[in-house]
């Protein structure tokens, strides 16, 4: 039998083969371009060879598969961008060719003549569940651990191996759907009630089980090659399908705003391809997916959800000369809304805590936040009650600072008040280890001041969280003038444990988050000072593709917690650095009627009692007359916004606050949610091209002031022809964070 590399075949006394997938060289199974010729060549190899009966396919590792291997298609439009500027029908073509090689290999395989039954032990994602898919028979481990999903419209493009012709010919239209318009996580159960696997069994029973199904006689002929198959859903052209398709485009409506074509092209795959024969649906797949591959929204979403994503969760921006550092003991000091939640994250990891504050019950207080979002795990099935009892048992609550003694990275987050925090600082340097690293959890101080209060300024740092912390994947890592690599590479190392992803900031008022957050609410300001329907900013936000409005934004961040960082920002930097018009509009709000924000139940919105839904204040519209929504121009609005987010983004790296393109896209998506389908905040001006960007702003800038004006930095890419990702070609990033 023919030696693979990345597969062993082996046949038992049954005939029946079992083909293990298992990659020597990578952590989990993917499919590249050698995988897939190896895979050929062993479904021709099970269905030319006659004492092989049928054949099971499972997989050598913990988990089945992540499925594509995304460079393979980055390559894929790397090679049609390179061939279309000599010959665009052709570049199509080569495209549309390659598009296809997967989805009509599994053809191939479910057409082959003998029965093959997909033995899912783990993790089964993308193409690897649109593989099983195509098996004839499908078993599955039970295990909480197992997770099948076809997850490509998170970035950008749609399963297009048959992914969406088989799903909705074995589960109902609307659940099908539902599963492949949002990329919906599957487990074992979840997966037999739709009816998109056989059977659910034992992990130690999987092989024999997908064996007995072929020695029970598992037909190797699919349900709609079959003469006389009918759609579970029932057929497009009836009343099933009368009721569920107008309300089922409406409702992706809702969802996307059209700023997802792939979202689209789903449904237009499952509408076109249900109603033709199974082989011509799968040209209509393949059709869409070449045409989506093509989009600016695929290349973007792909670079910076899937590729940067995990560049940076693997640390592509840690010192690489410095060892990695497993944690032993961390302490976190202040165990309010921030500590605690820092604590938990810790603690969940598997890290001993000590959570230090001024009293014990105060600490105490802390350490019951992880018993609460214990207790919501709980109940929502994710963890068991004995993971709960191991993370408090790692939490230890002390207002004693010897406590701390052999900690190697101590965080605090107490009031945001320098002289405190100085305080913290030294009763805690009295305790640790000249090597250990001290962190700040400040929003607004800058580190490089924090840092005198330090006597080892090299070890200091930002650590900077968002709320919830347990819920948002972002931290911001702040490097002071004095901080050494050192520190970086444990701040690093320490955000890698706790599983978020960290992106590295130079010091500056607001860091880089924050200074776009604000950017976002002012322009909102703006708006409601000109008259412009609160609803319309709100409704324009999220159909720019926003997941909340700025009015929102600025209620859940406290109203006057903004009135506070504009009267800081004045104490600092003058009075002409806050517009005196929203400074007016803020102290209305905060002054005159109360208006806090959502923790006192009125801001922008109103938060009657649940079930009650919040509702934007009445009373708003009293403030500043206002406009007829037909004289609003939406587009505009959702202009403004946008880019009044990606004009502080280009300044920021004008600026040498962050250097690498890759984490202010993929920073601007985790933190505030940067309309995902661009990229991120940078990529949505690469997209546009400069050029257009700059025509565009100068536009706004003439109608709506100065906030629109390009930084130099713009004008001189548009000028040079150059892109974000050319001009800070993130090596280059390293090289000048280094020289900062
Ligand atoms: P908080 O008021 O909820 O908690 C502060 C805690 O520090 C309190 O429990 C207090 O008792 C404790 N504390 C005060 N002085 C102390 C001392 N001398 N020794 C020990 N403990 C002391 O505040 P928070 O919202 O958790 O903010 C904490 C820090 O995190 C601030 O620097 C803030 O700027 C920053 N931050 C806050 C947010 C947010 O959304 N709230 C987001 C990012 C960063």
């Amino acid at each position: 039998m023919t030696d693979y590399k990345n597969f062993t075949v082996d046949a038992d006394k049954d005939g029946i083969a079992l083909v293990t997938w298992d990659m020597p060289d990578r952590s989990m199974n993917v499919f590249t371009e050698e995988v897939m010729n190896e895979l050929e060549a062993i479904i021709d190899h099970v269905a030319t060879t006659e004492a092989i009966k049928g054949a099971v396919f499972t997989s050598g590792k913990e988990t089945f598969s992540g499925g594509a291997d995304l460079g393979m298609l980055q390559k894929m439009l790397g090679l049609f961008e390179k061939e279309k500027n000599k010959d665009r029908k052709k570049a199509i073509k080569l495209l549309f060719d390659n598009a296809g090689r997967m989805g009509w290999l599994w053809r191939k395989l479910e057409t082959c003549g003998k029965p093959w039954v997909s033995a899912i032990n783990g993790t089964c994602m993308g193409g690897a569940f649109e593989l099983s898919l195509a098996c004839h028979g499908r078993v599955v481990a039970d295990s909480p651990a197992v997770k099948m999903a076809l997850p490509e419209v998170k970035v950008g493009i749609f399963p297009g191996a048959g992914g969406t012709q088989r799903v909705p010919r074995l589960a109902n239209t609307q659940e099908a759907l539902q599963m492949l318009t949002t990329g919906q996580t599957l487990s074992p159960q979840k997966a037999k009630a739709m009816g998109l696997v056989h059977q659910v069994v034992p992990p130690k029973k999987l092989v024999e089980a997908a064996k007995k199904m072929i020695l029970d006689g598992l037909k190797p002929v699919q349900p709609w090659d079959e003469k006389g198959f009918k759609l579970p859903g029932g057929p497009v052209y009836s009343a099933a399908g009368a009721n569920l398709w107008p309300p089922a485009i409406a409702i992706l409506r809702r969802e996307t705003y059209g700023n997802y074509p792939a979202a689209t092209a789903i449904l237009k795959c499952v509408y076109e391809g249900l109603l033709v024969p199974f082989e011509t649906a799968l040209t209509i797949e393949q059709r869409y997916f070449t045409e989506i591959m093509q989009t600016t929204e695929a290349k973007m979403m792909i670079r910076s959800l899937f590729i940067s994503l995990q560049e940076l969760n693997k640390g592509a921006r840690r010192p690489q000369d410095v060892p990695m550092r497993k944690f032993k003991k961390i302490g976190v000091l202040g165990a309010g809304f921030m500590g605690a939640g820092i604590a938990f994250v810790t603690a969940k990891a598997g890290i001993p805590v000590v959570l230090v504050d001024r009293d014990v019950p105060a600490a105490e207080k802390g350490k019951a936040h992880s018993a609460s979002l214990m207790d919501g795990l709980i109940k929502k099935g994710r963890a068991m009650p004995e993971d709960k009892e191991k993370l408090l048992s790692l939490i230890t609550p002390s207002d004693d600072y010897a406590a701390l003694d052999g900690c190697e990275l101590v965080i605090e987050a107490v009031f945001e008040d320098s002289e405190v925090k100085k305080g913290v600082t030294e009763k805690a340097e009295a305790v640790l280890k000249p090597s250990a690293t001290f962190a700040s959890n400040t929003s607004t101080i800058p580190i490089t001041s924090l840092a005198r209060n330090s006597k080892r300024p090299k070890n200091f740092i930002g650590i900077h969280f968002f709320s919830p912390v347990d819920k948002m994947m972002l931290v911001e890592i702040i490097l002071g003038k004095k901080t050494e690599d050192k520190a970086l590479a444990t701040a690093m190392d320490y955000v890698r444990a706790i599983k978020k992803t960290p992106i590295v900031v130079n010091d500056t008022r607001g860091f880089y988050v924050n200074r776009c957050v604000l950017r976002y609410m002012q322009e909102a300001f703006s708006m409601v000072i000109e008259g412009v329907p609160a609803p319309m900013i709100e409704n324009a936000a999220k159909m720019a593709g926003m997941p909340v409005g700025p009015l929102a934004l600025t209620d859940e961040t406290a109203v006057d917690l903004a009135q506070k960082i504009m009267k800081q920002t004045i104490r600092d930097l003058g009075p002409k650095a806050v517009d005196p018009r929203h400074m007016e509009l803020i102290d209305t709000l905060v002054d005159k009627y109360g208006r806090l924000g959502r923790k006192n139940g009125k801001g922008f919105y109103d938060y009657p009692e649940r079930p009650a839904k919040k509702h934007l204040w009445a009373g708003l519209k009293d403030l500043y007359p206002q406009k007829k929504p037909e004289k609003v121009d939406v587009e505009e609005l959702k202009q403004r916004l946008l880019a009044t987010i990606a004009l502080e983004a280009a300044r920021v790296m004008e600026e040498g606050i962050v250097t690498d393109p890759r984490e202010a896209d993929v920073g601007s998506i985790l933190a505030f949610g940067f309309a995902p389908y661009t990229g991120g905040a940078l990529s949505y001006i690469d997209g546009m091209g400069v050029k257009e960007f700059l025509a565009m702003t100068k536009q706004l800038q003439k109608k709506y002031g100065k906030q629109f004006k390009a930084p130099a930095l713009l004008h001189d890419m548009a000028e040079k022809g150059e892109t974000f990702y050319q001009r800070f070609a993130p090596e280059t990033g390293a090289k000048e964070r280094k020289a900062a």
